[in-house]
């Protein structure tokens, strides 16, 4: 059996909307359901809290998100939720679907520390410091004075190196992701983003951008937005073309999934959902090695995440 890893989805965002949705049973309005993701065979699904402009962007809308991940997600016997190695090594023993509370944007924080800390108590491992426009932390990638980061954004990330928590560049203006590489005590992510130089898009990475967070043991999730894949007609195989492209730079062991399902409106087509994963299996292990598409699919999130998630306390 195939297992998955996934970097990011926006089914809360969806489930935000339509309330009466149940993750236990596929819905009309989400590519995202228990069945599917069991289909892939996901062993890690992250789910991202993302504040979009209909609401205030308020840590009491941010609370909202977090308690719809544990009452809609994370309480079901047969979904694991983790926050530290272990929990990520018993889901896989227990035959469960880990889940991981992620936060794409941190201007819900209101720039708080106290909020920064009650977050990841709550659970939030991994965030993005920005959406695609600029708030009290950082310039998103689509905002016109490419900023980079603030004092407080500045501190936000010494603050989330201190407690364990991820930082996640997707989004992230040029600027503020290379003052980032620069005071980060810890290895990136990209949950979300693809390769500039085969997909001329600000949202993917450049080639010194992927060989920076390849050296200090980061990670980028290819994701299936049409538009980050190929310009035009995107299908399943040219996602290969820039997993060809991060292991020309030295990234085989540097690179997986972040699909954006639920984040889009739009998908390529044959990966309309969770299941199709299956498809993009078969044509990797028709280019490469077992080892390396069993690395893109899982084994590379794996270790990133053991690596860089905190310890069970103990207790
Ligand atoms: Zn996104």
């Amino acid at each position: 059996m195939v297992k998955v890893i996934d970097a990011h989805c926006d089914l809360l965002d969806k489930m935000a909307l339509h309330p009466e949705m149940d993750f236990r049973q596929d819905s009309v309005y989400a590519d995202v359901s228990y069945p599917r993701l069991q289909r892939a065979g996901m062993v890690l699904q992250c789910f991202a809290v993302y504040l979009s402009d209909r609401q205030r962007i308020t840590f009491e809308r941010l609370l909202e998100g977090f308690d719809l991940f544990h009452q809609k997600i994370a309480v079901h016997n047969n979904v694991q939720f983790v926050r530290t190695k272990q929990d990520l090594e018993s889901a896989a023993a227990m035959g469960r679907l880990g889940a991981m509370l992620t936060l794409e944007g941190a201007d819900g924080l209101e720039g708080s520390m106290v909020y920064l800390r009650t977050a990841f108590y709550l659970g939030v491992r991994m965030m993005g410091l920005t959406w695609n426009q600029s708030n009290w932390a950082a310039d998103g990638v689509m905002e016109p004075r490419k900023g980079g980061l603030t004092v407080k954004g500045k501190q936000l990330v010494r603050e989330c190196n201190k407690l364990g928590l991820i930082l996640d560049v997707s989004h992230l203006g040029e600027k503020g992701f290379w003052e980032l590489i620069e005071l980060s005590t810890k290895p990136l992510a990209a949950s979300h983003s693809n390769a500039q130089s085969v997909c001329s898009h600000p949202r993917n990475l450049t080639d010194d951008q992927i060989k920076a967070l390849i050296v200090q043991g980061g990670i980028a999730g290819l994701t299936f937005v049409p538009w980050f894949v190929k310009t035009s007609e995107p299908g399943v195989k040219d996602i290969l073309t820039h997993i060809d492209h991060i292991c020309g730079l030295g990234g085989v062991r540097h690179v997986g999934f972040g699909s954006d399902f639920d984040g889009i409106d739009y998908h390529i087509p044959g990966l309309e959902h969770p299941a199709h994963y299956e498809r993009l299996a078969n044509e990797l292990h028709k280019r490469y090695t077992a080892e390396e598409a069993e690395g893109f699919l899982s084994g590379n999130w794996h270790r990133f995440f053991m690596e860089n998630l905190p310890d069970d306390d103990g207790d």
